[in-house]
């Protein structure tokens, strides 16, 4: 299977409102298995469909790491129903501004919703690091990126840097 481009910031596909995934098919399964190949491949922890240049609520995570075993999820219309009041500051990065690493503050637990691939409800509850991926990956679906949470002056000098990288041709 071929790997999907990956859309590098700055870019007006970053920044769109994706709508929601109506019906789980084929197509759209075989959207996430290649999102979750072109993610391994990067590799990250998680991949949403803007990054991808599609515009449907679709994101895929997997956190484990080294040794542990691959725990590749899909969901279709992520929504979170509860987040925890703590919070916590945990160093972010995004395949889509690669290199770029910066400290973000989100809750530390989430409950969520989703469609999975048999286009059936779930909810899940998640914390720590799969709880700042899935917020990180819910964000790109509204066309909010991490920096979006820095200062302006921490952001500035992010996307600077970006634009300095995709002129000299460092980045697609
Ligand atoms: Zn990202």
């Amino acid at each position: 299977m071929a790997l999907l481009p990956i859309v590098i910031a700055p870019d007006q596909r970053l920044r769109v409102k994706c709508t929601p995934v109506v019906t789980v098919d084929g197509e759209l399964r075989r959207l996430a298995d290649t999102m979750l190949e072109t993610m391994h491949a990067a590799p990250g922890i998680g991949l949403a469909a803007p990054q991808v240049s599609d515009t449907r609520r679709l994101i895929v995570v997997d956190v484990a790491r080294g040794e542990e075993k691959p725990d590749p999820l899909r969901l279709a219309n992520p929504e979170i129903v509860w987040r925890s009041l703590e919070t916590r500051l945990a160093e972010e990065g995004c395949l889509s501004l690669p290199d770029q690493y910066a400290e973000v503050e989100r809750g530390v637990a989430v409950k969520m919703r989703y469609m999975d691939m048999d286009g059936a409800m779930q909810e899940i509850g998640a914390e720590g690091l799969l709880a700042a991926c899935l917020q990180h990956e819910i964000d790109h679906l509204d066309g909010i990126l991490f920096v979006d949470h820095l200062t302006a002056l921490r952001r500035g000098m992010i996307m600077r840097r970006m634009k300095k990288l995709k002129r000299h041709g460092e980045v697609a």
